[in-house]
């Protein structure tokens, strides 16, 4: 995978949507309705929607976090780390860094633990019972809008949580919006799509860029500072720390 294409890829997507976007766009949908970022992993919700969570927390409207997965593959075969220890580790970051993005009055977050790397099939009673399940939260929580991430991402648990996004939406018939956040959907040369999507660009002032920057840093788990003896442990590339920058694009579904 060529990093360096990532940050060139992304931040030519990333001004080229801002030209394109509807000027107040932004401003109309943070005033509009409740926002659920459903996070495929503890930190997507730093690396896809940070700017989202800071700006909609700023405005008095913090939105209700989901995690899909409980993270726990990402060092496998610790002989120190268990399955269960790293989700209950990752869970603590995953806390740690939505009160940097959101403060202390955001909704708690919910973790619905689908075993990471291996998110069951859209006709699995698994994933229709988290379907129902994000529906019912929907309602109660008079969720307007959804941002998961692309249906493109190169990773199995990015690609169903936006399977798990799309099923959602439609069951709602119209009421509910649906974003794509991109994380690695910047190493892909498919992400050239992304340049004919509706995009909602979220500005990132110096500050928010900070807090940002400080709940990635929570997730040190994933930035190789923890665990030290798995053979083949994750670790976030530098060329992905640098996406957090002064802009973050989202970029509305055609289906919902
Ligand atoms: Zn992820």
């Amino acid at each position: 995978m060529a990093l360096r294409s990532v940050v060139v890829r992304g931040v030519g997507a990333v001004r080229r949507a801002i030209l394109r976007s509807r000027p107040g766009e932004r401003d109309r949908m943070l005033a509009a309705g409740r926002w659920l970022v459903l996070a495929p992993h503890p930190d997507d919700e730093t690396l896809g929607a940070g700017a989202l969570l800071c700006a909609l927390a700023d405005a008095g409207r913090p939105a209700q976090v989901v995690y899909l997965t409980d993270g726990s593959a990402s060092h496998p075969g610790s002989p120190t780390w268990s399955r269960g220890r790293l989700a209950g580790l990752r869970r603590r970051e995953a806390r740690a860094a939505l009160r940097r993005l959101c403060g202390v009055g955001a909704p708690e977050p919910v973790f619905l633990d689908w075993p990471d790397a291996a998110p069951p099939a859209p006709d699995s009673s698994l994933f229709a019972a988290t379907a129902l399940r994000l529906a019912r939260l929907i309602q109660s929580e008079q969720i307007t809008n959804l941002a998961t991430t692309w249906p493109l991402e190169p990773h199995c648990d990015h690609a169903a949580a936006a399977a798990l996004g799309q099923a959602v939406a439609r069951r709602q018939r119209g009421r509910v919006r649906l974003y794509w956040c991109v994380v690695w959907g910047w190493t892909i040369p498919e992400s050239r799509q992304l340049e004919r999507t509706a995009a909602l660009p979220i500005l990132s002032p110096a500050a928010m860029t900070r807090r940002r920057r400080a709940a990635l840093a929570q997730h040190r788990s994933q930035l190789g500072g923890v665990v030290s003896d798995s053979p083949g442990g994750f670790r976030l590339p530098p060329a992905m720390k640098r996406t957090v920058a002064d802009v973050q694009v989202l970029f509305r579904s055609t289906e919902a």
